[in-house]
């Protein structure tokens, strides 16, 4: 089986949508923001060769809605067919498509892979199309119609998409967010999503903490959290639960790969020590 690690961009997003009602002065040290307040997020999706299948989890923004988007600032999006060609693939050799939800930042690029299976969760299915009005705009409308007319297969919790690639339902930032399980030589890498977005989420205790551009940030310790959550989610309960299901599905924090953590760009997985230490 071989790994390939896509960045598909960066985009910025203002603290207070990320932590909500966290007061900044507790989240500021731990996140750096620019003056305007918006932290720097990345978009990663992996493309996995298993020599059977040739699958993508999770799809990137497309440039279908940037006008809208430009307030997230969008950088580097990535050209899909042009980094498959790189990896020595196409985009119409794709497989199947793991989609570990249907917000914007993951799923507005289905439309590239006309040969691929879109597998996602039912739950996230039916949510997309009657999101509550908060998260209405996480959600594009032409992907979800995108979708009605592609090869859906709409799963309800654990299910096997080739040996060794499980998604598992984890919800909590969405009713029907899934996990994609991937077991490599060093075990179970477990592709979090946005139900991780970052290592701090991850690691609550660390005091440093490495930025996009490799700087050590000195961070503000929460020992008394095994987790901390990100500020956008349908369900707190929800994701707690799901956050001790990764767990235990990674075996390791150091194998859980959070799904916006800007310091694992240029990272190769597993050969790369991830992870905090
Ligand atoms: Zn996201």
């Amino acid at each position: 089986m071989k790994i390939y690690k896509i960045e598909a961009g960066t985009f910025h997003c203002d603290g207070g949508a990320i932590f909500g009602v966290v007061p900044k002065k507790v989240w500021q040290k731990r996140y750096p923001c620019n003056e305007e307040n918006f932290c720097t997020l990345a978009m990663r999706c992996l493309l996995i060769d298993t020599g059977n299948k040739l699958i993508i989890i999770d799809s990137g923004t497309g440039d279908k809605q940037l006008d809208y988007l430009k307030y997230y600032d969008f950088k580097g999006i990535v050209n899909f067919e042009k980094e498959l060609n790189q990896l020595g693939y196409s985009c119409k050799e794709v497989t199947d498509v793991i989609l570990t939800h249907l917000h914007f930042d993951h799923a507005d690029n289905v439309g590239l892979f006309p040969q691929a299976r879109f597998i996602l969760q039912k739950r996230e299915w039916e949510y997309a199309k009657s999101p509550l009005p908060i998260q209405r705009q996480l959600y594009n409308p032409e992907t979800i119609a995108e979708l009605e007319r592609l090869d859906l297969i709409l799963v309800g919790d654990r299910y096997v998409v080739e040996d060794g690639v499980e998604v598992i339902l984890v919800p909590g930032h969405t009713p029907g967010q899934q996990a994609v399980v991937v077991n490599t030589s060093q075990g179970n890498y477990v592709l979090a999503g946005d139900l991780l977005m970052t290592w701090i989420n991850v690691y609550p205790h660390i005091s440093e903490y490495t930025d996009m551009l490799g700087n050590r940030v000195a961070v503000t310790p929460q020992p008394d959290h095994a987790f901390f959550p990100p500020g956008i989610h349908t369900d707190l309960t929800d994701w707690y639960d799901s956050a001790w299901r990764v767990l235990a599905f990674a075996g390791s924090r150091r194998r859980i790969l959070p799904g916006h953590e800007p310091s694992l760009v240029g990272k190769v997985i597993p050969r790369d020590r991830v992870g905090v230490y």
